[in-house]
């Protein structure tokens, strides 16, 4: 009981500790974020000295030795000001380090770990190819063993962080096996293509990744030939609660934008709040913001580096991406022409929130595997 209350002080504090950062350094750069279609690499840097990327690292490899719920706090909190900065977070974070954490060889871990926990080296994960998203296992990039190392040819694309980051995760087919693989980006054969642009999330950034006759050590390997299906999936099931969290936070955002305009704004004698058809928007926001508070935080505490649950993440995902669109679309609806305009925001979280029905799994994605897995049983 006693070790209970101390887990719930511990996560208290981790909450009030981001929510004290976002309202300080978060929220007042995320506008100027969104329109230059940035990433903040130093508020990152911040948030690595605070101990905040290394959330789910255990402290013998240097982290803050917390779990997927402390995951989910940072990624909720992030995404109430800022969400396209907590993407980028996302994929440095958990695409990178937690995925590289998880299988990485001791002189792996030396190499990479401290430089990314700190921020000072940004990382990023490739798995998307130009001609294969969501049915990944058909992916066409290879890696061909020699005596001295691996060489990989392919290109990877969608690559949050691909502009920035100094070290990247690949996966790659060697003799068909999907294989993983550290790649820094100063290797030779390794280069990026320009930024892509995008509709939101536009805090963050990205690009393809190229690879030609891109020569690495044999060190580089990360777990065992083959086995890289195992690390992707593994990692895939945190990021997917991650950006369930990244949705709940989008969500109460724009709930709380909502709620306080419609008491401000009067229309025909009486403040929005009094009609309605607003209340039906509000309340089925609330109800929506509690349902997936519950579902995104109840899943979170079935996962862990040695506990899977691809039902849960995949269920979190799936309702809290269109929960998420539907509230920030509820409450640009209830700001009438404000909300259509950029002043208060919620037209961004709306752009935001769509990502979310994309990446890290479509719709479609989540659909087929809780099928997949409800009819095996
Ligand atoms: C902003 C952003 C950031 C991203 N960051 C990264 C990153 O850091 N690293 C990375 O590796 N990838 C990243 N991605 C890629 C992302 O994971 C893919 O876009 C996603 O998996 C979908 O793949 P796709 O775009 O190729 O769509 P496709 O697979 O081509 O699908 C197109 C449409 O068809 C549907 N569809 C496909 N197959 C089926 C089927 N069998 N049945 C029914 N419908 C189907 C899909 O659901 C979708 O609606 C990012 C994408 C975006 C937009």
């Amino acid at each position: 009981m006693a070790a209970q209350h101390d887990q719930a002080d511990e996560r208290e504090l981790l909450r009030q500790t981001v929510r004290q950062f976002v309202k300080t350094r978060v929220e007042p750069q995320a506008m100027a974020h969104d329109e230059s279609a940035t990433f903040n690499v130093e508020l990152l840097r911040e948030l690595g000295a605070l101990g905040l990327i290394g959330v789910t690292i255990p402290e013998s490899e240097g982290g803050s030795g917390l779990d997927a719920t402390a995951s989910c706090i940072v990624h909720d909190e992030l995404a109430y000001a800022d969400p396209g900065f907590a993407l980028g977070y996302l994929a440095h974070a958990l695409l990178f380090v937690n995925n590289l954490n998880n299988a990485a060889s001791p002189l792996q871990r030396k190499t990479y770990l401290p430089r990314t926990l700190s921020g000072a080296w940004v990382g990023a994960m490739g798995m998307t190819e130009p001609a294969v998203g969501t049915d990944v296992l058909g992916m066409q990039s290879t890696a061909e063993k020699r005596a001295d190392g691996y060489v990989i040819n392919g290109r990877k694309t969608f690559i949050t962080n691909g502009p920035e980051a100094h070290v990247f995760l690949v996966y790659a087919k060697l003799a068909d096996r999907i294989t993983t693989f550290v790649v820094p980006r100063d290797t030779p054969g390794f280069s990026t293509s320009a930024k892509i642009q995008k509709m939101g999330m536009r805090a963050s950034t990205m690009c393809e990744l190229i690879f030609e006759d891109c020569r690495i050590p044999l060190d580089n390997l990360v777990g065992t030939e083959g086995g890289g299906i195992t690390n992707m999936m593994r990692n895939l099931e945190i990021e997917r609660l991650g950006l369930a969290a990244m949705s709940l936070g989008i969500a109460r955002r724009c709930l709380d934008t909502m709620v306080s305009y419609a008491q401000d704004r009067a229309t025909f004698g009486k403040p929005l709040a009094e009609h309605g058809q607003i209340q039906r928007y509000i309340g089925e926001s609330y109800a929506k913001v509690e349902a997936m508070r519950a579902l995104t935080y109840n899943v979170a505490a079935t996962v862990g580096p040695t506990q899977r649950n691809r039902l849960g993440t995949d269920a979190a995902k799936l309702f809290c991406a269109t929960a998420a669109k539907e509230v920030a679309d509820a409450a640009v609806q209830v700001l009438g022409g404000y909300g259509y305009c950029a002043e208060y925001r919620v037209e961004q979280f709306l752009r935001d929130a769509k990502l979310n029905e994309i990446g890290g799994g479509t719709l479609e994605a989540h659909q087929k595997n809780i099928t997949r897995d409800l009819t095996k049983r």
